[in-house]
């Protein structure tokens, strides 16, 4: 019966690991193979130590993720902060919901939000032309990174100027931070995301700078610089043929819900920035939630019969319903 002596062997080498009288009950496992079964005896010393091992796992594998979800979290400020709501007015916030995405909006560092609404109201307004800050018709690059190395075409500014920013100058978080723009990006892009795995678990500073600070900060960066690039090249465009910005699902995905990229050129006013609402769509759910918290309300939809009607006269044919 080699399968009875290989576990009592393999209970053998636990007892060595985590009990050393437990030995003598192996043993006696092994001797009593031919009569009766003998009694299961639980040792509780390695239950107990074995839970705790797997429930440190369990925890360990969460700490690492967790600092990746606090930072998903706080891109909030940029995706449900400066865009939907800043840019679009597509919901509204309560006081203290603007506060928090003001802060969040310092930590992805990605210009103040006054300018980035206005820079964003002008893409929307004038999109692959000369006035939009990161026209995509002159190529990825300029449209992902390139538009921030070199100075303003004069279009951009000129259009900018005529642009109606009365709500946006009337909104105190807006102008708060503005105006302590740089000093906030300080504390929250770089400050606090090396300080707090540094202080709380003992994290080298090193590895703090590297990681959740600069690696943090680019990979944010570039996730949202793909809606300006990948989303106005590459994908279907289900719901306006004649316009550039296009339906693309790895943008969707990197930045969390900014992807369906057609549907919102389409639709700008829509809060969900998509057809499908909270579907793959991480900042919807967050708006909802906020809703459901009390924090903030009147979110802009646009109905069904609207969205078919569009799809039906200036859509590309691949359009799929969920
Ligand atoms: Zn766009
Ligand atoms: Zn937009």
């Amino acid at each position: 019966d080699g399968g009875e002596g290989g576990s009592a062997a393999g209970v053998f080498g636990y007892s060595n690991l985590f009990c050393s009288t437990c030995i003598v009950n192996t043993v006696h496992v092994f001797q009593s193979t031919q009569g009766p079964k003998p009694p299961r005896i639980i040792v509780w010393r390695n239950v107990i130590s074995m839970s705790l091992l797997h429930a440190g796992a369990v925890y360990g594998l969460f700490v690492i993720p967790s600092l990746i979800y606090l930072f998903i979290f706080l891109y909030m400020g940029v995706t449900a902060g400066a865009h939907r709501l800043w840019s679009h007015r597509s919901y509204k916030a309560t006081l203290p919901l603007r506060i928090f995405l003001g802060v969040a909006n310092s930590m992805a560092f990605q210009n103040d939000i006054f300018e980035w609404a206005r820079d964003h109201r002008v893409h929307h307004k004038y999109s692959e032309t000369d006035a939009d800050p990161h026209n995509a018709v002159r190529g990825f690059f300029f449209a992902h990174i390139g538009w921030l190395l070199v100075r303003k075409h004069p279009d951009v500014i000129e259009k900018g100027r005529k642009l109606e920013l009365t709500d946006l100058l009337a909104d105190k978080v807006v102008m708060f931070q503005r105006k302590y723009y740089k000093l906030s990006v300080l504390l929250m892009c770089f400050f606090v995301p090396s300080f707090v795995p540094w202080y709380l678990w003992g994290e080298s500073l090193w590895v703090a700078y590297f990681v959740p600070t600069l690696l943090r900060y680019t990979l944010v960066l570039n996730a949202a610089w793909l809606v300006n690039s990948a989303a106005h090249m590459w994908g279907n465009r289900p719901y306006d043929t004649n316009i550039n910005p296009r339906e693309n699902k790895f943008v969707t995905f990197s930045a969390i819900g900014e992807g369906f990229h057609n549907y919102h050129h389409t639709f700008p006013y829509d809060y969900a920035a998509s057809e499908f609402g909270s579907k793959l769509n991480f900042t919807t759910c967050f708006i909802d939630f906020m809703c459901f918290l009390g924090l903030a309300k009147d979110r802009k939809r646009v109905s069904h019969e609207m969205v078919q009607a569009r799809v039906q006269r200036t859509g590309d044919g691949s359009h799929r319903s969920g």
